[in-house]
């Protein structure tokens, strides 16, 4: 592919020959009727010599002869012919100005594009969140480089959130990879193995291939949550009650309360979602908080907006962590969450589905513990 673009094929030129053209036509045009209009003025002179000059007030006039006014109106012409030739002649000089004039300004403007295109000739993945150096005229190049540089920026961030993810995905495969690896190995070279033996193998292998069935889950959803889902009216009432009682099971001594004013809201939701969306947040608590009671309150801001807050009495959330919390991956206690079976994506995947339904969530302030709030449009 030729790189470079020839000299007549450039915007440069092409803008260049459409002024002179211009220019060329309206000359043409102007002294064309310049022309006309130094007949129409020749014409109407009246045919005898004006006095002029020193001896205009004293002046004698007479009728000048037969000779005299052809002598007149013959110079006349000829003036009118140098004229029309001069006036013709100056046009060339004229549009080959134009023409030179228009490239060069046609060129100083433009020259922020040709350093666009070569900015995305040579930018490759590694150097993409480095804007481009150029002056703002406020102009449409200008605006043309400020949204290239903007996107290569978001370009840049997304590239770089997928190398981190992967990277988490791989590190998150890897131990029970290499459990179930370290379990094969000691099965086969042991040729005295009992029966006792090889189940407890099995068995660890099993957990393995479970911890990996579950993150492949999660991935799944995750990126199923990037797209449009079925969504119906749901109550938020009867999903917050069947979550409730889902976590009491894992929840030994824990007390959970929900608070909805004993009136029902409804919203557009997928149900399964929004209650893995909830239970994700009863669940940590219990794990996490290490408190004793989880306070579940429905409420709504205005008409429009459903409130539903989650808290627990536990340990919080630091105020610098609230927001982190969120991200694939996140956790702030890796050794506690490990323990607890989590991979730090249950509430990256309840922001998700949060998302998914046009709706926010974020930790807020509060007296002890952690709070949750997630708003909901209502239906
Ligand atoms: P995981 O899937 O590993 O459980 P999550 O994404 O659900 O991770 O949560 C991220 C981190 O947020 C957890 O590692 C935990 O340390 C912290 N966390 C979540 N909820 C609470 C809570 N109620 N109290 C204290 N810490 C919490």
């Amino acid at each position: 592919m030729n790189s470079e673009i020839s000299f007549i094929k450039s915007i440069k030129f092409k803008l260049a020959i459409w002024y002179s053209t211009l220019l060329f036509i309206f000359s043409i045009g102007f002294v064309f009727i310049l022309n006309i209009i130094a007949v129409k003025y020749i014409e109407n002179q009246p045919a005898f010599p004006q006095p002029v000059g020193m001896f205009r007030r004293g002046a004698i006039v007479r009728e000048i002869t037969e000779t005299e006014r052809l002598l007149l109106h013959e110079a006349r012409m000829k003036d009118l012919e140098n004229f029309r030739e001069l006036s013709f002649y100056s046009i060339i000089p004229i549009v080959l100005l134009s023409f030179v004039g228009g490239y060069v300004i046609a060129d100083r403007n433009l020259s922020p594009l040709e350093k666009l295109n070569a900015e995305m000739r040579r930018r490759n993945v590694g150097d993409l969140s480095t804007s481009i150096e150029f002056k703002d005229r406020g102009d449409e190049i200008s605006e043309l480089m400020n949204s290239f540089n903007a996107m290569s920026e978001r370009i840049h961030r997304t590239f770089e959130s997928q190398k981190e993810f992967v990277e988490n995905v791989s590190h998150e495969i890897k131990t029970p990879l290499a459990i179930i690896q370290a379990n094969l190995d000691s099965a086969l070279e042991d040729k005295k193995i009992s029966r006792d033996e090889l189940e407890d193998i099995l068995n660890e292998s099993k957990k393995s291939v479970k911890t990996m069935n579950h993150l492949t889950e999660d991935l799944l959803l995750l990126s199923v949550l990037q797209h449009d889902i079925a969504k119906e009216k749901v109550s938020i009432k009867d999903i917050l009650d069947s979550c409730a009682s889902d976590v009491k099971k894992i929840a030994n001594g824990f007390e959970i309360n929900i608070n909805s004013n004993g009136k029902d809201v409804m919203v557009y939701g997928n149900s399964m979602l929004l209650s893995r969306a909830i239970s994700n947040i009863l669940e940590n608590a219990v794990k996490y908080s290490g408190g004793r009671i989880i306070t579940v309150k429905v409420g709504s801001s205005d008409q429009k907006d459903v409130v539903i807050s989650i808290a627990d009495d536990g340990v919080g959330i630091p105020k610098e962590q609230r927001k982190k919390i969120f991200e694939r991956f996140y956790r702030l206690d890796k050794g506690r969450s490990r323990k607890e079976g989590g991979r730090g994506l249950g509430l990256a995947i309840t922001s998700e589905i949060i998302k998914n339904h046009g709706g926010s969530i974020k930790v807020v302030d509060s007296e002890k513990g952690a709070e949750f709030e997630i708003r909901l449009e209502s239906a």
